[in-house]
C-alpha cells in the first residue's frame, strides 16, 4: 500500500497512473469509480485542478496578478468551489455563469463578465449584480457613457493578431465578431472623454491553443500601446489561449518561460505608465482538461471489411469535440492495460457519423470492457446534450483519495422535464 501510494506520489496525477496492471485516478481504481457510480462517466481530479492553478501562479513575477479562472469549460458547482479557495477569480460569459459563480460563493468583484452577442437586458443584470463588466462592442459602450457612466468597465480589444498557420487561433483577426478593433480606439477614446465613462481594465483574448508565446508578446505590445490611452486603469486582462498536451509528444505552452518573459515586460510597462496595475488571464483549459477523464462501457466489437469498430455506451452527445472540432482525446482500454496492441476505430452509439478517434492503437478490446479518455475535464460534458434523447453522463470529483458524485446521471424524468404534452385531435 506504501509503495502504491509512493509510486502516486511520484506520478503525482500527470495521467491515470497504471499501477500493478491497474489504472488509478488521484489513487483511486478507476474501475472502482465505474462499478459504483456506472458509465459513462466523467471523473476529475482535483489535485489535478490545485496543481495547474498553482504551476501558473507561480509562473509570474508581478506584484499584483488574478487568475479568473473561465468557468465555461466545466461549471460544475463543486469544481467552481475549489477555485474559489484557491484564490481564483471568475470569468463568465453568460448571466447564468455569473449566477453560478455566485452561488459557488465567489464574490461578485471577483467576477469578470465577458458577454458577445447578449442584450442590453442582460447586461443591466450583470451590473445589478455588481460584477465586473467587460465591453466589446461600441454601441453598449455608448450605452454605458448615458445610463451608467459611474460603473467602472472593461474593454475588449481585438488586436487583429493572425498567428502563423492555426486557425484556432484566429478569433482576434480582422472578420472576428469579439472585441472593439484597435483601428477604433480613437472613436473609444472620444466616446470616454465625452461621456465621462469610467475604463478600469483593458481586455484581449485571440483564441484557443496558442502555441507560440511570442503571440502573446506581441499582443502585449498593442495592449500596452492602448492602455497608455486610458490613464485610470486598475488591471489589463490577456485572457486565455493557453495549450494543453493531448498526445504524449504534443507542445504544451511553456507557462514558465511565458511567465517570466510576460512578468518582465508587465513591470517594465507599468513603471512606464507609473501605477502599478493587476495582471491578469482567464484560462480554463489549461486549468481543467488534463484533470478530467471520460470512462464509457464497450457495447459492442464489430469487424468490418476494412476496420474492426469499438462502439461505446455513449456518443458525441457526451463528448462533441471529436466530431466538432476534430479535436484528439487519447484513448486507453482501462479494463485489459497489458493487451496485445490492436488497431481500432472508437464510435458511439449517435445514428450518425460518430468517432471519437481513427485507427488508434489500443490494448485488445473485449465487449464490455472500460475505455478511458484523457483530457476530459473542459468542454467535454458541458457541451453535452440530450440528443437521441440519452441521459447525460454522471459526474465524479475526486480529493485526498476520495471519490465524490458531483451530479447525478440523468433518468427519464430528465427527458420530459419542460415538456408540456399538447394532445391535439387531427380531424
Ligand atoms: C473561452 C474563453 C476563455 C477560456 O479559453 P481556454 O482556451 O479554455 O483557456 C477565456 N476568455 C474568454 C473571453 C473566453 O471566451
Amino acid at each position: 500500500m506504501l509503495y502504491l501510494y509512493l509510486i502516486i506520489l511520484l506520478n503525482k496525477n500527470i495521467r491515470m497512473d497504471l499501477i500493478n496492471n491497474r489504472y488509478y485516478i488521484g489513487s483511486i481504481d478507476a474501475l472502482d469509480i465505474v462499478n459504483e457510480f456506472g458509465s459513462p462517466v466523467y471523473i476529475y481530479n482535483v489535485e489535478k485542478i490545485i496543481s495547474q492553478y498553482n504551476k501558473m501562479k507561480n509562473a509570474f513575477n508581478v506584484p499584483k496578478l488574478k487568475i479568473n479562472y473561465a468557468g465555461k469549460a466545466l461549471t460544475n458547482l463543486s469544481i467552481l468551489k475549489v477555485f474559489n479557495k484557491l484564490g481564483s477569480g471568475f470569468d463568465a460569459v453568460s448571466i447564468q455563469e455569473v449566477k453560478l459563480a455566485l452561488d459557488a460563493g465567489f464574490r461578485p468583484e471577483d467576477i469578470l463578465y465577458t458577454p458577445n452577442s447578449v442584450s442590453i437586458k442582460e447586461i443591466e443584470k450583470a451590473i445589478s449584480y455588481g460584477v465586473k463588466i467587460n465591453i466589446d462592442n461600441i454601441e453598449i459602450l455608448e450605452y454605458f457613457g448615458t445610463f451608467h457612466n459611474s460603473v467602472p468597465i472593461c474593454i475588449r480589444i481585438n488586436p487583429h493578431i493572425l498567428a502563423g498557420g492555426n486557425s484556432n487561433i484566429s478569433v482576434g483577426h480582422i472578420d472576428s465578431k469579439f472585441g472593439i478593433s484597435i483601428h477604433q480606439i480613437p472613436l473609444v477614446k472620444r466616446l470616454v472623454e465625452t461621456l465621462k465613462i469610467n475604463i478600469n481594465g483593458i481586455h484581449m483574448h485571440t483564441g484557443s491553443d496558442i502555441l507560440d508565446i511570442d503571440v502573446f508578446m506581441q499582443a502585449a505590445d498593442i495592449l500596452f500601446n492602448i492602455a497608455m490611452e486610458f490613464p485610470n486603469l486598475n488591471y489589463i486582462d490577456f485572457g486565455s489561449g493557453f495549450k494543453v498536451k493531448y498526445k504524449p509528444d504534443d507542445y504544451e505552452t511553456d507557462i514558465e518561460l511565458f511567465g517570466s518573459e510576460m512578468s518582465a515586460k508587465f513591470n517594465e510597462f507599468t513603471k512606464i505608465y507609473g501605477k502599478e496595475l493587476i495582471l491578469m488571464f482567464e484560462p480554463g483549459k489549461f486549468m481543467v482538461s488534463e484533470a478530467g477523464f471520460f470512462l464509457v462501457k464497450v457495447n459492442a466489437i464489430k469487424q468490418t471489411t476494412s476496420t474492426v469498430f469499438a462502439s461505446i455506451d455513449s456518443g458525441f452527445n457526451h463528448l462533441i469535440r471529436p466530431m466538432f472540432y476534430n479535436s484528439y482525446h487519447n484513448i486507453i482500454n482501462v479494463s485489459n492495460p497489458t493487451g496485445r496492441p490492436k488497431i481500432y476505430t472508437v464510435v458511439g452509439y449517435i445514428c450518425e457519423t460518430d468517432t471519437f478517434g481513427w485507427n488508434r492503437k489500443i490494448n485488445e478490446i473485449h465487449t464490455g470492457d472500460i475505455l478511458g479518455f484523457y483530457n476530459a475535464g473542459a468542454y467535454g460534458f458541458m457541451m453535452s446534450s440530450n440528443y437521441n434523447s440519452r441521459y447525460k453522463p454522471a459526474e465524479v470529483m475526486i480529493y485526498n483519495g476520495e471519490a465524490k458524485l458531483i451530479r447525478k446521471r440523468e433518468v427519464y424524468d430528465d427527458i420530459l422535464r419542460n415538456q408540456i404534452i399538447v394532445d391535439i385531435d387531427i380531424a
